[in-house]
């Protein structure tokens, strides 16, 4: 689409810090990172959201490009991934993708001064929770 910014993100018309890309999906840094690693992984082709008819063949090309931005990232002890469908989910750009989030910030932001380990602790699980559900 002309005026899609991932497609020409996608056709090298617009730069962008490329961390993966095959013949049908390209990942690249986030702009506006909300974690440690927030990548982004998009099929070249044009498709508005996640059910907007994606071959199977391109999501099984998205899942192994996540892969590809954990290793190359060094997310050895997990992430996120997250996709906005839809305005009111917080879509703000209309070609689908699939925000990778990793990294610690967060979680030591988040139980600073706690002694116990975050997933132990009740009051900072259900501070993560409300931030997570802010994505979703
Ligand atoms: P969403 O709100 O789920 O549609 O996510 C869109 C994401 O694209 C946001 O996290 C933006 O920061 C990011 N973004 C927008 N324009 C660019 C760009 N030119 N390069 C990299 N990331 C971008
Ligand atoms: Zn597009």
């Amino acid at each position: 689409m002309s005026d899609c910014i991932f497609c020409k993100i996608a056709e090298h018309e617009i730069p962008a810090t490329v961390v993966y890309e095959d013949d049908l999906v390209i990942a690249f840094d986030d702009l506006n990172p909300q974690a440690p690693v927030h990548t982004l992984v998009i099929p070249k082709a044009h498709h508005e959201n996640i059910i907007d008819g994606v071959p199977a063949e391109t999501l099984a090309a998205m899942t192994h490009a996540v892969a590809e931005v954990a290793r190359i990232k060094g997310l050895d002890e997990g992430f996120r991934v997250i996709s906005n469908k839809g305005e009111a989910a917080g879509q703000t750009v209309m070609h689908f993708h699939l925000h990778v989030l990793g990294g610690k910030r967060w979680e030591r932001a988040l139980s600073k001064g706690c002694s116990r380990r975050l997933r132990f602790c009740a009051v900072h699980r259900d501070r993560v929770h409300a931030m997570i559900e802010t994505y979703v």
